[in-house]
């Protein structure tokens, strides 16, 4: 998509935002000009999917984001052997679902002298989605990862039921927003509840509804991604 129309759908969608609401701009499969038009509209966070990608990425346009204080955070699945990466990429790690990864980034953090702020995955759509805790252990997991000094807990984060009517989303959203209360009086200083992350592309004013301060978006902003066999004459893509 041109610069100019993604800087007008990051515009449009800031101005739909109440401005409590943080507008994460999911950059999977982007091009650098591509994210560096959503910051040049006023995006202030970059999600990425994949530890990799996010490394090419940082190489081209990290700098250039640093010097604007854009963040950057991990919305995909992260798996512990790309822990100790993720720490030197990320401002914080959204999609936390086990108490293995929160001591692997524990120990990262030891290492490299470092704290990370994470948000819990909860699985609230459970069908449609595998990665995340499901939502009756949540809190067993807050209350294990709370005894890590390095980790802060900053609120929970939900993918919900995938495309569909968004409307069916809603329940999901509420559920999540139920724990997020519900935790929100903890007595540990490394939790506090403070960031609802809920709502993409097609549900994301719903989301905000329910209750989310941070909807994670794509296509909105750049436009639908090209389908994979599109690359299936091409050297192989690396994500
Ligand atoms: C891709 C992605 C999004 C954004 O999805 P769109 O439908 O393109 O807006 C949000 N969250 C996660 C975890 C994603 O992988």
């Amino acid at each position: 998509m041109e610069t100019t129309d993604i800087k007008k759908n990051v515009q449009n969608i800031l101005q739909t935002l109440p401005p409590n609401v943080t507008l994460v701009a999911a950059a999977k499969t982007r091009t650098g000009d591509e994210v560096k038009a959503a910051v040049e509209g006023g995006v202030k966070v970059l999600g990425h999917n994949y530890v990799q990608e996010a490394e090419q990425m940082h190489e081209e346009i990290g700098e250039w984001t640093e010097s604007r204080d854009v963040k950057w955070h991990m919305i995909g699945h992260l798996q512990r052997n790309k822990a100790k990466k993720a720490i030197s990429l990320f401002d914080m790690i959204e999609t936390l679902d086990s108490f293995r990864l929160a001591k692997k980034l524990q120990k990262e953090c030891e290492k490299a002298d470092k704290t990370m702020d994470v948000l819990i995955e909860v699985n609230s759509g459970e069908e449609s989605n595998k990665t995340g805790v499901t939502p009756e252990f949540v809190k067993e997991l807050v209350h294990k990862v709370s005894e890590l000094d390095r980790l802060y807990i900053k609120g929970l984060m939900t993918m919900g039921p995938i495309g569909g009517n968004p409307e069916n989303a809603r329940p999901y959203f509420r559920l999540t927003k139920q724990l997020f209360d519900e935790l929100s009086n903890s007595p540990k200083d490394n939790v506090s509840m403070e960031t609802l992350s809920m709502g993409m592309s097609n549900s994301y004013l719903q989301a905000v509804e329910e209750g989310a301060t941070l909807v994670r978006i794509g296509t909105r902003l750049f436009g639908p991604r090209a389908c994979m066999t599109q690359f299936s004459n091409q050297p192989k893509h690396n994500s």
